[in-house]
């Protein structure tokens, strides 16, 4: 069954481990750009490119695939470091930048020149995409295609020596213009911008292009398996024709489907729009579907690996339910994350009959999935609070909860009974009145009584105020790949909601930015990376399935 559950590239992997192929090494590589912060999908690769190299005793490198100098930033390679080892997974010393390959891969270019496998096209990039022409029909050779080579090596050395414009010349590879694969017809492989990369500066204004650069750089490290997207199985003709008209090591290419998420989007260049136009609050505000987002709002890198693994690897393009990693991080934090009590919309409860003065030490228990998590004791007193949906003036009968005459349990605390209220002039619940039965106190009730409902409270004296966070789903439409018009007409207007009245119990008030807690009853939260003394500030990273058990 151990066989049945494998991937196909499992499979294919464990088939050329054992045919011997390579000495049976399996070396991938994790390549992003650096052209902005990682996301969901990205991370769907991490764990597909490590988790392969892990379980089959292999290595993976992470190599910046940083050929292309316009919006690539240091800022984005550091974001990507923290992200993956915020996810759980370490490249050792094999960080790479296909940059460092220039000089290499200069030399191959140079090398496909002399053995008339590449040409200089002084053609417009337009007239060049013309000649190309349409799958159904051959293109049309450029009157440059058979420059001699020694005027085509002159002119790509004085390319790189500055002396053209940009635009004005670019270095093609010679294969096939009649080619049913578009990318067979004379790609173009090096093309002159003026302008300095993150890390080479101003020493070159030629810059190979990805399919140029790509391959060979799996290649010069010797990765045996190149796993992509399968947006490039098209490129795979021409990955396999670099490689093997440069006699270099044969890494080979192979596709899966990328991951797309209901309610979101996962493209940079989309995420960057939502950025740069105020849609959201920066590349990690946790409605965001990028790493650095999701770890803000509270999910945890175990979620995350889980929910990889959940969706697996598929040869066809589909979008994964959100639903489902929700699922992941509820399942991991119900283990983790220890309870407390908060009131997101505050009410004012009066216990008539409680002491005036008095506040006694409540226990409670911080996670009944986890013993070892242990106890703590909560302030109760006179006057309370309590969520404001939780009373209601006239409840019809299955409203569980409190109104006039009725009774409910206050979690670990008393039963309850209500014997009034007052409004404010505006008619708005201002205060519930209630007596308790001291005789009903939680762990030592003596008096049988059974109520449907519990309720959770803070102390009005005790508690502290807070500002939750409440996050929905960033888009209304579930498939953003089949909508026709702008996908900013998708965005969810009601994608944040901030309570900023909340009043949460004292514990709360010691935990440190990212610590992760059950609101009883109402979800998983997160303390926000930004909080501090001055303004304790909460996020929800998901609601809880079900209500708690009484
Ligand atoms: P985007 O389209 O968002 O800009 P990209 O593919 O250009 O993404 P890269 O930085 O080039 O981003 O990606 C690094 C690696 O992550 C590549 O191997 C790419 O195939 C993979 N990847 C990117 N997006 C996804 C996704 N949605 N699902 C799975 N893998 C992905
Ligand atoms: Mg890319
Ligand atoms: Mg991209």
């Amino acid at each position: 069954t151990e066989k049945e559950s494998l991937n196909f590239i499992e499979q294919m992997i464990e088939k050329d481990i054992a045919e011997g192929k390579n000495e049976s090494r399996v070396h991938t590589r994790f390549p992003p750009e650096p052209n902005g912060y990682l996301h969901i999908g990205h991370a769907k690769s991490i764990c597909l490119n490590f988790g392969i190299a892990e379980k089959y005793k292999g290595l993976c490198n992470l190599r910046f695939d940083d050929t292309n100098p316009e919006k690539e930033e240091t800022e984005y390679v550091d974001s990507i470091k923290e992200d993956i080892k915020w996810l759980g997974f370490d490249w050792g010393d094999r960080e790479y930048y296909a940059s460092d390959y220039f000089d290499q891969l200069y030399d191959f270019a140079v090398k496909l020149i002399k053995d008339g496998k590449a040409y200089i096209d002084d053609q417009s990039a337009e007239v060049i995409s013309e000649q190309r022409g349409t799958p159904s029909q051959p293109g049309k050779a450029s009157p440059h295609r058979e420059r001699p080579v020694e005027e085509s090596l002159s002119i790509f050395e004085d390319m790189k020596a500055g002396k053209y414009d940009e635009g004005t010349v670019v270095l093609r590879a010679k294969i096939d213009m009649s080619s049913p694969i578009m990318q067979m017809r004379d790609p173009v492989i090096y093309r002159i911008k003026k302008m300095a990369h993150h890390r080479t500066g101003d020493k070159w204004c030629i810059y190979p292009t990805y399919d140029f650069a790509h391959g060979q750089s799996d290649s010069i490290e010797g990765i045996t398996h190149s796993l992509c997207t399968l947006e490039f199985a098209a490129h795979r003709p021409l990955y396999n024709w670099f490689i093997g008209n440069l006699g270099i090591f044969p890494s080979e290419q192979t596709e899966f489907a990328r991951l797309n998420l209901g309610y979101t989007i996962v493209s940079k260049r989309k995420l960057r729009e939502l950025v740069e136009e105020g849609h959201v609050d920066g590349w990690d505000d946790p409605r965001m579907p990028t790493i650095s987002g999701i770890r803000r709002r509270g999910y945890t890198p175990e979620s995350i690996r889980s929910f990889a693994d959940k969706i697996g690897v598929a040869k066809r393009n589909g979008i994964s339910d959100v639903a489902l990693l929700e699922f992941s991080v509820r399942e991991d934090l119900n283990k983790k994350a220890n309870r407390v009590l908060g009131v997101l919309d505050p009410v004012k409860l009066i216990i008539t009959n409680y002491p005036d003065g008095q506040t006694e030490l409540l226990d409670a228990i911080n996670n009944p999935e986890d013993e070892s998590a242990g106890k703590r004791q909560i302030p109760f007193s006179k006057e309370i609070y309590i969520e404001r949906d939780d009373f209601m003036e006239e409840p019809p009968n299955k409203f569980f909860r409190l109104g006039p005459d009725r009774e409910v349990r206050l979690k670990y605390a008393y039963i309850v009974k209500c014997t009034g209220f007052k409004k404010n002039h505006a008619g708005a619940i201002e205060e519930i009145y209630a007596e308790y039965d001291p005789a009903t106190k939680s762990g030592q009730d003596t008096t049988g009584k059974k109520v449907k409902g519990t309720l959770g409270w803070v102390d009005a004296q005790a508690g502290i105020p807070a500002e939750v966070r409440l996050y929905d789903r960033l888009f209304k439409t579930e498939n953003l790949n089949n909508i026709e018009d702008d996908y900013r007409n998708h965005l969810n207007p009601d994608s944040l909601t901030i309570m900023d009245q909340a009043i949460v119990e004292p514990s709360v008030g010691n935990m440190t930015p990212g610590t992760q807690f059950q609101f009883e009853r109402m979800g998983y939260f997160i303390i926000d990376k930004k909080s501090d003394s001055s303004k304790l500030t909460i996020n929800r990273t998901v609601t809880l399935r079900d209500n708690w058990a009484k």
